[in-house]
């Protein structure tokens, strides 16, 4: 469907004259119920809605409906770049005819709108940090079950996805579970669901939201494939709450979004997994928690970093600086050719651009800093080498 009232020849899509034509009612339905009620609802964002339906259309290579979606997801906040990177993520989720469908009909909605390379993502871009453990434990299961069925199938699910396709920082990782999980709904891979369903959830989807998803869904792709996937629905939602500890249930990490927020970006509490600090970063036993990658247009990414006595970072710059809050315990900041400075709960350190330094707990005492990291093309750091014992003990 076109917003003109004029058909649109190049694509064959239809206007509100010719479904009018046909079928008054479909009129009524896709005006009434669809954009001006489905639409409309608080419980998921129109950007959410956007991203579930080009997924939906994709996933069932509805292309008919390709350019209305298209722009209005471009109008739904979805970014040029966030876009393309869908069509590539669903080569992969639902097949490449689809992805090269999407692209006949994306092709000409970027030239009408002047969208170039430069707004688009690199074919080797940037890429999010793994989470080694799930990612470790997601393999061995795979390998165990399915390695000698098709081995090369398991290892290019480690390779080409798992450790690339879902790590390309582009599109964020709410975003790329929710075009997975829709793209299988509107196929009824239901087998699929639960591990991607999970995953969604770990990625800051809410229950309120995949619910309304559900909900969203049916009217694009159907409702058998919509109400085929509630008993999964049912048991992943069941599962996670029977598993939540207590506190998670009424904290922050459940609560669903009040009517109205729909375009304010929050990462709750409790959604990122926590990561061992690689050897390659740090001496000693030391914690990263998340708190935001540098996307979406932000030059910076944030973390918390748990040192555990005696832990610290190897010498090391920022090309663009970075300043550290103290929150927790006792830590020892240097600056190369200065002496070790103790730093407290409150103390708060800017290390400049290319200033060679390293930060971490005292030796007897462990300490725990919000790290604010600026980025250079998506650069936080230069590792160099570690802070000897000698170095260390001053
Ligand atoms: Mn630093």
């Amino acid at each position: 469907m076109t917003k003109s009232k004029k058909p649109d020849a190049a694509t064959g899509a239809l206007t509100y004259d010719d479904v009018r034509a046909v079928s008054p009612a479909l009129e009524y339905y896709t005006k009434a119920t669809l954009l001006e009620g489905l639409w409309k609802r608080p419980e998921l964002s129109p950007r959410d809605r956007s991203v579930v339906t080009v997924a939906a259309l994709i996933a069932r290579i509805q292309s008919m409906e390709f350019r209305f979606h298209f722009g209005l997801a471009l109008e739904n906040g979805v970014q040029p770049a966030e876009l393309s990177e869908i069509i590539t993520h669903l080569a992969f989720y639902a097949g490449w005819g689809n992805a090269t469908a999407a692209i006949v009909v994306a092709k000409d909605i970027f030239r009408e709108r002047g969208i170039g390379m430069d707004e688009l993502p690199a074919a080797k871009g940037k890429l999010l940090p793994i989470n080694e453990e799930m990612e470790k434990q997601r393999a061995t299961q795979v390998a165990g079950n399915f390695g000698t069925v098709s081995p090369e199938l398991v290892q290019a699910t480690t390779d080409v996805l798992f450790r690339d396709l879902w790590l390309r920082a582009v599109l964020a990782p709410r975003d790329r579970s929710l075009v997975t999980v829709s793209a299988l709904i509107a196929n009824a891979q239901t087998a699929q669901i639960p591990f991607h369903l999970n995953r969604a959830m770990d990625n800051g989807l809410t229950q309120a939201e995949a619910s309304e998803m559900l909900h969203h869904i049916a009217f694009y792709a159907g409702w058998p494939c919509a109400m085929s996937a509630l008993p999964v629905a049912k048991d992943v939602f069941e599962k996670r709450q029977n598993k939540a500890p207590e506190a998670a249930k009424t904290g922050d990490g459940q609560k669903t979004k009040q009517s109205g927020d729909s375009t304010m970006k929050i990462t709750r509490a409790g959604t990122i997994p926590s990561m061992v600090g690689p050897r390659d970063w740090f001496t000693g036993k030391v914690r990263v928690d998340s708190l935001f990658p540098a996307d979406g247009g932000r030059h910076s990414n944030g973390g918390v970093v748990t040192f555990e006595p005696g832990a610290r970072t190897r010498w090391h710059t920022h090309p663009a600086g970075q300043t550290i809050v103290i929150t927790q315990g006792l830590g020892w900041v240097q600056k190369d050719g200065e002496s070790i400075q103790e730093v407290r709960p409150g103390d708060v350190v800017f290390f400049e651009p290319s200033e060679k330094h390293w930060h971490g707990a005292s030796a007897q005492v462990g300490m725990t800093h919000i790290a604010i990291t600026e980025t250079v093309d998506g650069k936080a750091v230069d590792w160099l080498e570690a802070v000897s014992e000698e170095q260390y003990a001053r």
